[in-house]
């Protein structure tokens, strides 16, 4: 499946909504280095009490609680990185998940803990 590339065209123009695929809207937001989706005012309410990545790759979302998430996290700078971001509304962009690619991933967060930007 390609990949989301955001360009300028897309700012102006409608889309589904990457995260639930069922609603048509013109928000969007960059969810990596160059990487614009769509997302519905649905789904950003969403983000809200729920931490959301989507996977570039094949497109799946994964939602999870923030509380749940945080609660997991053993390692404290990991912790202190995720508990700073539980005002925000977070979609990230991931490069691959496990039901595209369940031999090389093993804990996302774990592995790109640097690359929350918060
Ligand atoms: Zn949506
Ligand atoms: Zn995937």
């Amino acid at each position: 499946m390609a990949r989301m590339r955001g360009d300028n065209e897309m700012e102006h123009t409608y889309g589904k909504c990457n995260i639930c695929n069922e609603v048509y809207t013109t928000a969007n937001v960059e969810v990596a280095d160059d990487i614009i989706i769509y997302v519905c005012s649905d789904c950003i309410d969403k983000a809200r009490g729920n931490f959301i990545w989507l996977c570039l790759s094949c497109g799946k979302t994964y939602i999870r609680p923030k509380d749940l998430v945080i609660n997991k996290i053993k390692d404290h700078e990991l912790k202190r990185a995720y508990m700073l971001c539980e005002d925000m509304q977070i979609i990230q962009g991931i490069d691959m998940c496990i039901a595209c690619n369940p031999e090389r991933i093993i804990d996302y967060m774990e592995l790109h803990q640097h690359t929350m930007e918060c």
